[in-house]
């Protein structure tokens, strides 16, 4: 069986670690209507726009008009 010849020092396992556990900066993109940064495949959560399919209410004004029809 295949056995490590050197024991490893706890500096270098951690290094190794962190390269592939390291949280990565979100990748934003800008939104096609307003242009502020959103995440991709996501309504933008400044004009609620998604993509190029539309204005998707935001929940807080779907919430407002839920309660003026009631
Ligand atoms: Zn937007």
């Amino acid at each position: 069986m295949a056995l490590p010849k050197r024991r490893k020092s706890h500096a270098k396992v951690r290094t190794r670690r962190q390269a592939t556990f390291r949280i990565k900066a979100a990748a934003l993109s800008a939104c096609p209507s307003c242009g502020k940064p959103t995440l991709p495949h996501r309504a933008c959560p400044h004009c609620g726009n998604y993509g190029d399919k539309g204005v998707v209410l935001r929940i807080r004004e779907r919430k407002q008009k839920k309660s003026k029809q009631q």
